[in-house]
């Protein structure tokens, strides 16, 4: 049978429409449609406080992937808002930092794309960088202007890591302008790009959770590494 994925979603205000000003959920199709490709089946995770409701949404699922979008809140780490922080959304980061806490305790595989991977460090006790300028060196261009579907930086695996095993694509799209910047304990650097800034983690031990920076879901089609990230994924639900 099929594995199923869970999918965290953004949220949304449409101004627009037969109900403007209503909060919505919102996830971009290509999330779906790479998890579907995979050979598993997406369901998207409605967002709660109820823990039990949570629980019972972790039990329902073979494996969770974190999504992208809004900065995580730097109270989440530790930090004041710099004046580079971008958008929060604070019920997104309560829910989904409980979810990744939910998604270890229970033994569930977890893969995190681009502000996923930063709510999963923050989750386990890791730090972000707010905006890349407070990094203290020279960055690339990770806020790329080519096409979401096009790579535009290079990164280089860390030999020995589950990605360096399983991602050999000599470059990856980004659109990130936050980036880790302590490692949550238990998790490892998977990927780098050039200017050292950290493109992926990942833990060493059960329930397999991988991080990367980059956004993949727009890749898999183009790719055929990034097919097969998804697709190992998938196996070793
Ligand atoms: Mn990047």
């Amino acid at each position: 049978m099929k594995k199923v994925i869970g999918i965290t979603a953004s949220a949304d205000i449409f101004a627009a429409g037969d109900f403007p000003g209503l909060r919505r959920h919102v996830l971009n199709m290509p999330y779906g449609e790479a998890v579907l490709a995979a050979g598993a089946v997406p369901v998207i995770l409605v967002r709660t406080d109820d823990v039990d409701a949570m629980r019972r949404q972790v039990a329902l699922v073979d494996g969770i992937l974190f999504s992208g979008g809004d900065d995580v809140a730097p109270s989440f780490f530790g930090e004041e808002p710099d004046a580079a922080l971008g958008k929060v959304d604070r019920g997104r980061d309560v829910y989904e930092i409980a979810l990744m806490r939910m998604a270890k305790a229970e033994q569930k595989p977890a893969f995190g794309i681009c502000r996923g991977m930063q709510v999963m460090n923050v989750a386990f006790g890791g730090t972000l960088y707010q905006d890349l300028s407070r990094a203290g060196m020279e960055c690339l261009q990770h806020r790329q202007k080519a096409a979401r579907e096009e790579s535009s930086h290079s990164i280089t695996t860390v030999q020995g890591t589950w990605l360096a095993k399983n991602f050999d694509a000599p470059m990856v799209n980004s659109f990130h302008h936050q980036a880790v910047k302590s490692v949550a304990e238990g998790f490892v650097v998977n990927a780098l790009s050039p200017d050292g800034v950290i493109e992926g983690i990942e833990n060493r031990e059960a329930p397999f959770m991988i991080g990367v920076q980059w956004h993949p879901e727009h890749r898999v089609r183009e790719d055929a590494s990034t097919m097969r990230l998804f697709r190992r994924f998938v196996e070793q639900l």
